[in-house]
């Protein structure tokens, strides 16, 4: 018995010699010799994955990786997402919904995926076989056949992105999408739930409908409050919300809104007063905040530049893998839908998209992420009528619930599930710590 496995090693280390002698040893290559090569007319997720792919590369191996057009001549080395004009990203496997493909064709390195799942293929690349290691890449460790891998994300997350769209309902989104031509890029999260916004004042019977104060404050303190109330609950004490909670843990945490930063919805991730109205005691808490380095991002009045504000901002909070929290408003969907604005509506939609699509491939290419969309409340009342057409049945907000996609770490809890907005606080606040946080009364 000993000798047959005296014999069994021998041949055992003679194979492996052999094999070692017959392969070409991969001495590596610098990381910056490659080139990110994205397709002219790549999507938003195509376009997005290489320069969050370019992000994670500089923080591995402190070296920066170029992106070019497939329309420039080709080099030698090339890193090759989504479906360029190469060769070799042609490929005759088919992608279904979640999966990606990564695989080295002589000195390219092909990446595919499923709409939002480029993305995964660029984590994968980044991080998945061992193939980086200090500037270089070894080729050799990966895949050199395409074959489909599936994404699934890890149940625990340290990291929140909340990204709220102010009065954003589904009809809201149908339209932007149907007029405007694009995908709204959270409907192909894995995990979609609805959201109840009634407020304290609805549930009291003395309002028909919550406003940004009292859904903003739910969503961040986990507690339902009065309309018009900024962290604080119904007896005017003061609420902690989940970006005070993270910044108490260590995490790093921002805000960002198209609005202005008093604005019902940021005011209510970084103060406590009992009128949203009240600009000169906002801004005061706000200025005190920036000032004491207790917020590490604070911007309001983005406009336009809501995606370049989301990436500055993600990168600098995830800097040397530290923890944070962020909360990304697309305040301006509300105010056109106010004044029955139809185009407005689909522009300010569009625009959060253009940010959700950034955030999203940062958390495909971050495991500790989760990614939460939703909006506070619907407003206007917006129904689609004959095809094509769509109403605005109010002036107003409106009690309708509203859409919720995750993405990311952890997220797969929410699935299918119809919450009061109070659990995605709590949702949040699980990231930081364990202990009990906001209010646990089932209203009826
Ligand atoms: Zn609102």
């Amino acid at each position: 018995m000993k000798r047959l496995l005296c014999v069994a090693l021998a041949l055992l280390v003679l194979f492996s010699s052999l094999t070692l002698f017959s392969c070409k040893k991969d001495e590596g290559v610098c990381i910056e010799e490659y080139t990110i090569v994205i397709p002219e007319n790549a999507d938003l997720s195509t376009k997005y994955s290489a320069e969050c792919l370019s992000s994670l590369l500089f923080e591995k191996t402190g070296k920066t990786v170029g992106i070019c057009l497939d329309s420039e001549p080709e080099r030698e080395k090339e890193i090759l997402l989504g479906e360029t004009s190469r060769e070799e990203s042609q490929i005759s496997l088919a992608l279904d919904n979640g999966q990606y493909t990564i695989f080295t064709s002589e000195d390219k390195i092909v990446l595919r995926g499923y709409e939002i799942y480029i993305g995964s293929a660029c984590y994968a690349l980044a991080s998945a076989y061992g193939a980086i290691s200090g500037d270089k890449i070894y080729t050799s460790k990966l895949p050199s056949e395409p074959c489909a891998y599936t994404y699934s994300a890890p149940n625990a997350y340290s990291s929140v992105i909340f990204m709220i769209g102010d009065g954003m309902g589904e009809a809201h989104i149908q339209m932007a999408e149907e007029k405007a031509e694009f995908s709204f890029i959270a409907k192909s999260f894995p995990s979609k739930a609805t959201s109840i916004t009634r407020s304290l004042s609805v549930i009291n019977g003395d309002a028909s409908f919550t406003d940004s104060a009292a859904s903003a404050t739910a969503m961040a303190t986990g507690y339902k409050t009065i309309n018009g109330y900024i962290g604080i609950d119904k007896d005017l004490n003061p609420l902690k919300n989940v970006r005070e909670l993270a910044h108490e843990q260590g995490a790093k945490t921002a805000v960002i809104s198209t609005d202005l930063i008093t604005g019902a919805t940021p005011s209510s991730y970084m103060c406590h007063d009992a009128s949203r109205d009240n600009d000169e005691a906002l801004t005061e808490q706000i200025n005190a905040l920036v000032q004491s380095g207790a917020i590490d991002y604070c911007q309001g009045d983005v406009g336009d530049e809501l995606t370049t504000h989301t990436k500055t901002a993600l990168n600098q909070i995830s800097q040397n893998n530290s923890a944070f929290f962020v909360m990304i408003e697309e305040g301006i969907i509300d105010k056109k839908a106010h004044s029955k604005d139809a185009q407005g509506v689909i522009d300010t939609v569009k625009r959060f998209n253009d940010a959700i699509a950034y955030a999203t491939q940062f958390t495909l290419m971050h495991p500790e992420v989760a990614l939460i969309v939703t909006a506070d409340h619907e407003t206007g009342n917006l129904v689609p009528t004959t095809p094509g057409k769509y109403y605005f049945g109010s002036f107003n907000h409106t009690n309708k619930n509203v859409p919720i996609f995750a993405l990311g770490a952890g997220t797969a809890e929410l699935n299918e599930q119809k919450i009061e907005n109070t659990v995605l606080a709590q949702f949040c606040a699980r990231a930081y710590s364990s202990a009990p946080f906001g209010d646990s009364t089932v209203y009826e």
